[in-house]
């Protein structure tokens, strides 16, 4: 390992008084905004007591004593997470407690403890091998694609059936393995429970409703007493609106960038669509905006002005642009693909068609990049849709 890694390994151990004893500390594997993860050999691991990380299968296997045996000189390697001190004690107590309640969730990385030491905390998970999905996205079969969603998916289900909403779902944290074609979430850093921070937003009402109550609102903030104008107001007095932003640039839902006040755990499902466009078109990072702004006109770009108009409305807000290359209607993801893979025109400048596994995988992509959430897919009925069952055939 890198002389540098091996000095912030010691420092690590230096600062953390104890860790040592209990850890043999390897590598340095993840350095993000708020930790850094450390693999570590377990030195005190009772694997017959704490099994809980293995299937099934190799459950079994252990009955024998030979195998058990065998298994016990097995070295048993852990994720050292360090959340940084800069991080708020409420923010790591959240993602502690969310990884708490979340133990026996399938396809969710789970938590085997957590120290403190003065203001550090760490927690320790079960290392899980994967591949860096830079090394593998492009050369993926829609087969793998499918492989792939249905484990992300069987994660996302357990998560969502606690009513609990990731908010970073991307390809970093989403550990994968493709020679197993099995994967675990991990990250919780930014998750939340639905409706921890709710207010009425228009999109949770009925159709009519909304309706009416959209058209008197923004008549009624945007307009001055007695003034008529069609133009933006010179000093705006309205409250800006807040809304929980988090989440990591480019896997943002619409709802997310629009500021609803009312999320829930569909924004999941459309990070998990971003990296299925990822995939399909071979481009990573997809999105590159480098601010809401600017992620909304990316948008824009591929599902058009009217369709951004249709759901700001839904969620009591006025989307206009007078840049004039966005077109109205947008493009369709399957143009957008063969775009991205250069794949529009062959060389008797013939329109190209896709294939039929891909044309499914479209299909399937327009039910995670919903733009309206009440309409997008589950993760429950994502795992029931016919692209993701192919799987099991
Ligand atoms: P952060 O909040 O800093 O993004 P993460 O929990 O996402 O922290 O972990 C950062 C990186 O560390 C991951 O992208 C992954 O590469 C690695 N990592 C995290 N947990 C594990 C684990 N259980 N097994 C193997 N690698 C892990
Ligand atoms: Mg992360």
């Amino acid at each position: 390992i890198e002389e540098s890694v091996a000095e912030d390994i010691i420092r690590f151990e230096d600062s953390f008084v104890g860790i040592d004893k209990r850890y043999r500390l390897i590598n340095r594997i993840g350095e993000g905004t708020f930790s850094t993860v450390y693999k570590a050999e377990d030195l005190e691991y009772d694997r017959f007591e704490n099994n809980w990380d293995l299937d099934e299968r190799e459950n079994k296997k252990w009955t024998s004593p030979q195998h058990r045996r065998r298994a016990s000189k097995r070295p048993h390697y852990v994720a050292i997470k360090k959340i940084y001190v800069t991080s708020s004690p409420m923010r790591i107590f959240n993602e502690l407690e969310l990884l708490h309640d979340l133990k026996y969730s399938d396809a969710v990385c789970p938590l085997i403890t957590a120290f403190r030491h003065l203001d550090q905390v760490v927690a320790v998970l079960p290392y899980f091998q994967h591949r860096d999905f830079r090394d593998y996205y492009r050369d993926m079969t829609i087969a793998d694609v499918r492989l792939y969603f249905r484990s992300l998916f069987t994660a996302l289900r357990s998560v969502h059936a606690q009513k609990i909403l990731h908010r970073d779902v991307k390809p970093t944290n989403f550990l994968y393995n493709p020679e197993q074609a099995r994967g675990v979430l991990v990250d919780f850093g930014l998750a939340e429970r639905q409706g921890t921070d709710w207010h009425n937003c228009p999109c949770t009402l009925p159709a009519n409703e909304r309706r009416s109550r959209i058209t008197n609102s923004v008549w009624a903030q945007t307009m001055q007493p007695g003034v008529q104008t069609s133009s933006y107001p010179k000093n705006d007095v309205r409250s800006s609106r807040r809304a929980n932003r988090a989440g990591t640039r480019g896997f943002r839902a619409p709802e997310v960038l629009i500021k609803c006040t009312q999320q829930n755990t569909s924004i999941d499902m459309w990070a998990a669509g971003v990296i299925l466009l990822t995939m399909l078109s071979r481009r990573f990072p997809f999105f590159h905006s480098a601010d809401d702004i600017d992620a909304l006109l990316e948008l824009t770009s591929i599902f058009g002005k009217k369709k951004m108009r249709d759901i700001s409305l839904l969620h009591g807000q006025v989307f206009e642009t007078n840049i004039p290359s966005y077109s109205d209607n947008g493009h369709s993801l399957e143009k957008i693909i063969l775009w991205c893979t250069g794949r529009t025109k062959d060389e008797k400048q013939k329109k190209i068609e896709m294939g039929d596994e891909e044309k499914e995988a479209v299909q399937f992509l327009y039910r995670l990049m919903e733009c309206d959430p009440a309409k997008r897919i589950t993760a429950e009925d994502a795992l029931r849709h016919p692209f993701i069952t192919k799987a099991f055939e």
